[in-house]
């Protein structure tokens, strides 16, 4: 068991302040108690994660080219269940464990949902004692620090490793493995073999760096290894011998240092966009060579065979940013394991398994065959035999020579990822039950008729351990006093909850344990904008990233209708509302920044508008990120998730708001139709276009969002309002909108959309009213949230993809 008394945890502390600072522990900064507290964590659990499991079942490798981990000091005590005694602890030495909590950095090693849900995913593989490990890049700069001046987006870079290092991770320079990039490649005929020989090419060394993921009170960890690239050769010597065009001289080793080291440097900031550039290639395959050739060495230091290597390990890409496994692992088992194509392909099939993230073009990855071919010659020659075989399999089969075009890996010069990934794995999964319907019927279905039997749901979820427990104490203790603590474990059991749906004392408490979450978020405002918002006040709450598919637009048009109502009619009947906004912009992506400027202007005017009374307020948090989510779901009451029906694949933090008590206003796209289908139609507000008609339209035309304007006065006032300076200082981003509007005819059915949005929102307004059946929906909310657990998520997987026809998964199932 990993557990500490108070006594001795205070000696620890205190030695380990001397021996990492000599000094005492009176003087310490702040971040140097953090660095302490760290390490004596780290010491207690170095045992059990370094120590071998008992009985060894399957290893699950997670890859992702983001992790959105959040803080983690929090999370790791409950999780390792030594929070009251190192708060105590602390409390003796004169020391309050918040402000270590808030000392610690955020590492955004993500843009938004995908890396959030690939961090949620670990903690409950290790919370549900699957060895599952996640591989990663350790990104010297992290999605950039977003701020605002004048109302534009400014971005600062995100400096997270100021100290050089993290306080979490552990290098490991033994493990680390060097990936090839370039120079020649050679097929020559050895004993009658083909011996691929790959000469000229840049070495890079993949250096691992670790970190723990420890499970829920279950001495269970895992590990998360994030790979940072460096020259091959610390000491700046020969190192680049047998590189092409690299002679030896100083300047020579000086480019050499920089081609290594750029490949980690960055996160590239673009969230359901495709980069399509070099660098970007680079960082793919430097994550999945580093990571492959770890798991190869370590399964072969257990003395497994190769040929079993799917009865043992299973690889998991999320997304199709590390597809590069597929070719990857054939490389490794054909070049240096020696099995012929067929063994290499079935085992690499049986290996890996898929999730696709989003059915729009602009996120596909298509990589030129050209580029693929000069950065990484021999992984473009497999591609190519895979596609070769894959084509004649496919013309034996069909006449359609459209169709075989469509599904062919590689197209007109370009390589496409997502075909490759479904193709060279065992199972594809889409996010949600409406984004893997549109993936079987629409998008991928050419490969759905052909092999029905690859496609399946996983509906995501989020870690309610960070997401409730962790986030929302007072809720979540009064949850545990209402119907026990089996829920912790498992959230099934939130469903008791609702044998409280009329009983007034429960709907009063948990209506002021909101009321408290407000007041806090108030105070954060208050200290960090001077901005007063009224806790009394609806707070209604858009945060994820700003993305034309998300509405954000659709959000502030309907505030500024409302403005508008309040200008005419000063007892326009509406509660008073706090509009709260937090998201980041890609740098490049110019409608969003406009979109941005347009929702701080709109704030800027409201705010300070006397004759409106305070009635709404706008608030539009500066860097959202992990650590802000959790500060402000817990005081949330309307969660809005608005997006253009069939484009959110899933959402998750429409999960978060639903765990924490609040009401979603929703279109039925992604997960929200899950949700409701949890809560029913009393207890969700829905509005705007299903999924068919968006098809419909998208598939025939026949929508003129001119039309519109022309015949809605409503709609046509909010228009006018961005071009005819009612909002001041908004030129050309004015401009810019109200063309993606009218110009280029709303691709995202924002205003015909707002009508129906305008009537749901004013549905909220009269549910507010009642405050007792506001409160009961809250609590109905809550009590059916325990689906969108990932711990429910984790077991699907493990159940359906990796673990499937195993022999432990009978066993994993008599858990
Ligand atoms: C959950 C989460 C997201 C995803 O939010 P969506 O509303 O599903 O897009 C993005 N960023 C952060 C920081 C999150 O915690």
């Amino acid at each position: 068991m990993i557990t500490i008394s108070k006594k001795k945890f205070k000696q620890y502390f205190e030695s380990k302040m001397y021996s990492l600072y000599a000094q005492s522990i009176e003087g310490a900064t702040n971040e140097q108690l953090l660095n302490v507290l760290c390490s004596v964590i780290k010491d207690i659990i170095s045992k059990r994660w370094i120590g071998t499991r008992l009985g060894c079942e399957k290893e699950i490798y997670y890859f992702s080219i983001e992790f959105l981990m959040g803080r983690q000091l929090k999370s790791n005590l409950l999780n390792l269940d030594i929070e009251d005694t190192i708060r105590d602890g602390l409390k003796e030495m004169g020391i309050k464990l918040e402000n270590l909590i808030e000392e610690e950095c955020d590492p955004a090693l993500g843009n938004g949902g995908l890396g959030r849900l690939a961090a949620c995913f670990l903690d409950s593989m290790a919370s549900l004692n699957i060895s599952g490990h996640g591989y990663g890049l350790r990104y010297k700069y992290g999605l950039f620090e977003q701020k605002f001046v004048n109302g534009y987006q400014v971005e600062v870079p995100d400096n997270w490793l100021t100290q050089g290092s993290y306080i979490w991770e552990t290098v490991r320079p033994n493990k680390a493995t060097v990936v090839k990039f370039e120079g020649d490649v050679y097929l020559v005929n050895d004993n009658d073999r083909l011996k691929v020989i790959h000469k000229n090419y840049i070495p890079v060394m993949a250096m691992p760096y670790d970190i723990p993921i420890i499970g829920y009170k279950n001495d269970y960890i895992n590990t998360l290894r994030l790979f940072k690239s460096e020259i091959v050769n610390r000491d700046f010597g020969p190192i680049t011998a047998n590189a092409k065009n690299h002679s030896g001289s100083y300047e020579d080793a000086l480019k050499y240092k920089y081609y290594t080291e750029e490949i980690s440097q960055v996160l590239y900031p673009n969230d359901s966009n495709y980069a399509g550039r070099l660098l970007r290639l680079k960082q793919e395959y430097f994550l999945v060579s580093a990571g492959i050739q770890d798991i190869i060495r370590k399964y072969k230091k257990n003395k497994l065979k190769i040929i079993d290597l799917s009865k043992n390990v299973a690889i998991h890409i999320n997304d199709t940013h590390p597809t590069l496994c597929i070719p990857e692992l054939m490389r490794i088992l054909l070049d240096e394991e020696g099995l012929s194509w067929e063994e290499a392909w079935e085992i690499t099939k049986n290996t890996i398994s898929y999730t696709n993230h989003t059915i729009m073009a602009e996120a596909m990855e298509k990589w030129p065959v050209d580029m693929m071919k000069k950065l990484l010659p021999r992984i473009y020659m497999i591609i190519e035999e895979i596609n070769r075989r894959y084509l004649n399999d496919l013309t034996d089969k069909y006449s359609d020579y459209e169709r075989i075009k469509r599904m062919s890996i590689i197209n007109e010069n370009n390589i496409s990822m997502a075909n490759l990934s479904i193709v060279g794995s065992h199972s594809v999964n889409g996010v949600a039950y409406l984004h893997t319907e549109i993936l079987k019927n629409e998008v991928l279905n050419d490969f759905y008729l052909d092999e029905p039997q690859k496609f399946n749901n996983k509906t995501n979820g989020i870690a309610h351990r960070r997401w409730l427990i962790s986030c929302n104490e007072e809720l979540s203790d009064y949850i545990t006093e209402l119907i026990g603590e089996e829920w912790e474990k498992d959230t099934n059991h939130l469903k008791k909850l609702e044998i409280y749906k009329e009983n007034k004392e429960v709907l009063e408490k948990l209506a002021e344990i909101k009321l408290n979450n407000k007041k806090n978020f108030a105070d954060f405002i208050k200290k960090e904008y001077e901005i007063d918002i009224n806790p009394n006040s609806i707070y209604d709450v858009q945060i994820k990233r700003l993305h034309a598919y998300k509405r954000q637009l659709l959000n502030v048009l309907h505030i500024l209708h409302l403005y508008h109502e309040l200008l005419e009619n000063p007892n326009f009947n509406m509660e008073p509302r706090t509009f709260i906004f937090g998201a980041k912009a890609a740098p490049g992506y110019y409608l969003a920044k406009c979109i941005i400027k347009l929702i701080n202007s709109v704030a800027n005017k409201i705010n300070n508008d006397e004759r409106i009374k305070n009635k709404i307020k706008v608030v539009f948090v500066e860097n959202y990120g992990v650590s802000l989510a959790e500060k402000i779901i817990p005081a949330t009451e309307v969660s809005e998730q608005i997006s253009t029906t069939t484009k959110e694949a899933s959402g998750t933090g429409n999960m978060k708001f639903m765990m924490n008590g609040a009401i979603t206003i929703a279109t039925l796209d992604g997960a929200n139709v899950e949700i409701h289908e949890q809560v029913g139609d009393d207890n969700i507000v829905i509005f705007g276009l299903k999924a068919h008609q968006v098809l419909h339209y998208n598939k025939y035309g026949g929508y003129s969002a001119l039309d519109l304007y022309n015949s809605n006065r409503y709609i046509k006032r909010v228009v006018d309002d961005l071009i005819n300076g009612f909002i001041p200082n908004m030129d050309n981003e004015g401009r810019a909108i109200y063309d993606s509007l009218i110009t280029y005819n709303d691709e995202y059915f924002v205003l015909r959309d707002l009508e129906n949005y305008t009537e749901a929102q004013y549905k909220i307004n009269k549910l507010y009213k009642n405050k007792e059946q506001w409160n009961k929906i809250s609590l109905i909310n809550i009590a059916n949230s325990g689906i969108f657990s990932s711990d429910r998520t984790i077991s699907d997987y493990a159940r359906d993809i990796w673990f499937k026809g195993c022999e432990i998964n009978g066993e994993r199932n008599k858990l």
